[in-house]
């Protein structure tokens, strides 16, 4: 049974739809004690896992069962904000009448980043994940909404993944939660919410604290697009993700005053862990192959170092991750530094309250938890990219000119390699092959 499910995951193309893309079908395979559902809600302003939670809770709910199954875990868990009574009310609901009787529900506080996963795991379970491990190591395997919807439809109805749910707020006419065909552009789902409203603006593609910035509006919806934020150019949160790095280098040299700020809040050093972001700042002039800077790898890049702590304006977590770059370049490996991990008896007074965080950051007049609203069937044109995922890129099985059908098989897995499943998002004809499969609608 597991082995039908993990190939029906497999041939639809799921993959973890919160983080950077690992194909479910593979972490399927693992045998664990307990399955997370991660329903944090983590990152401000992104509110459609909290929609689907309220809207699909028995799909949730077997799609959860199905990993639970596949992972002969104990029990599953489905982890949610203590701020929102009303949904938990209708989880706890449903998980009575679950014929399996294996779902409960975790009342989250509400704090960033209650939703990164080592953070999460230490949250239900009391168990820290090692430093630079995986949830796994301590019985569990993490989970995200929308990807517990797809292994329901790819099991039960054999429906590959090509919608997204998302969130578009900001400087938008309306905001929204929308479902929309993978690679659809922000441009067209930006038209959607009703168009910009203001002249000079920038585009946050996922959550305020770890997405990007374009100002490119033909940039494609992926598998893993969560949100699509308009913001004033000038915005605190726009600022900090465009900075040049070489710049963001030579400020740190010049003034970071090792106030320890990032240090005391960074929540994998809480967690124990042996990242100090301050030391790694004040020792930048070592180079990265000095065996402290290989601690950014540990570095989530949550940035509450750079968005929250530093009163200096420099960004620990941008510095991280040009070390990371340059390290994981040389294909350099870093040891584990400690078996054990104490987590830092500060840890609850020291935690980033979601409110302070959204006030800190200017986000207040965006923080509107939007409704629902069915717009998909608008979009005439996708460009599907072929590497949606953590592993190599999916192979093309169509070429220019080619009729496909939404849900055809587009892009495969190549063979012995960790990737995903691509399928056609809109009825069509293939217009052009590259690192995306451009269709287009006839007529
Ligand atoms: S918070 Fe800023 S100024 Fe303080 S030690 Fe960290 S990087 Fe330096
Ligand atoms: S981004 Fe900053 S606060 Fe977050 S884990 Fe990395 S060093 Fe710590």
């Amino acid at each position: 049974m597991s082995e039908d499910i993990i190939n029906k995951v497999r041939d639809a193309g799921v993959v973890g739809a919160g983080g950077a893309g690992f194909p479910t079908h593979v972490k399927l395979n693992a045998k664990v004690k307990r399955v997370l559902v991660n329903g944090a809600s983590c990152e401000p302003l992104l509110s459609s896992d909290l929609w689907l939670m309220k809207e699909y809770p028995e799909l949730l709910m077997r799609g959860l069962n199905l990993v639970i199954t596949c992972t002969e875990a104990e029990r599953g868990t489905i982890c949610i904000k203590n701020k929102h009574p009303e949904v938990i009310k209708i989880l706890k609901k449903t998980a009575e009448k679950d014929q399996f009787k294996k779902i409960d529900v975790f009342e989250l506080e509400d704090f960033y980043p209650a939703g990164d996963e080592h953070v999460l795991v230490y949250e239900v379970t009391g168990n820290v994940v090692p430093e630079g491990g995986i949830p796994l190591e301590v019985g569990v395997v993490v989970t995200n909404v929308e990807s517990l919807i797809n292994i329901a439809r790819a099991v039960e109805d054999g429906q590959p993944v090509v919608e997204r749910y998302l969130t578009v707020t900001g400087e938008v006419k309306n905001h929204l939660i929308v479902k929309v065909p993978i690679g659809t552009a922000i441009g067209e789902i930006i038209d959607m919410a009703g168009g910009v409203t203001i002249d000079n603006y920038k585009i946050v593609i996922g959550g305020p604290m770890m997405g990007t910035v374009t100002d490119d509006l033909s940039t494609p919806v992926t598998k893993t697009t969560s949100g699509v934020i308009v913001l004033p150019a000038n915005h605190n949160v726009v600022a900090g993700k465009i900075t040049d790095p070489d710049r963001i280098l030579r400020l740190t040299q010049i003034a970071c005053c090792q106030c320890m700020r990032c240090t005391d809040t960074c929540p994998r050093n809480l967690l124990g862990h042996a990242l100090v972001p301050h030391m790694i700042m004040r020792n930048l002039r070592l180079g990265v192959t000095h065996k402290l800077m290989e601690d950014a790898l540990i570095c989530s890049e949550c940035g509450i170092c750079e968005k929250y702590a530093c009163p200096m304006l420099v960004s620990p977590r941008e510095v991280n991750k040009q070390i990371k770059a340059a390290l994981m370049e040389k294909g350099h490996r870093r040891e584990r530094k400690k078996d054990e991990f104490k987590p830092s008896f500060f840890m609850k007074v020291r935690r980033i309250p979601s409110k302070r965080l959204v006030q800190k950051l200017q986000l207040g007049a965006y923080d509107t938890h939007p409704d629902y609203s069915a717009q998909d069937s608008k979009v005439k044109k996708v460009d599907i990219p072929l590497q949606q995922h953590i592993g190599v890129p999916a192979l093309p099985v169509v070429k220019p000119g080619d009729r496909v059908k939404k849900g055809d098989l587009i892009a495969q897995i190549p063979e012995k390699k960790l990737g995903a499943q691509v399928h056609a998002s809109i009825d069509g004809i293939v217009s052009s092959i590259g690192e995306t499969i451009a269709i287009k609608q006839e007529g």
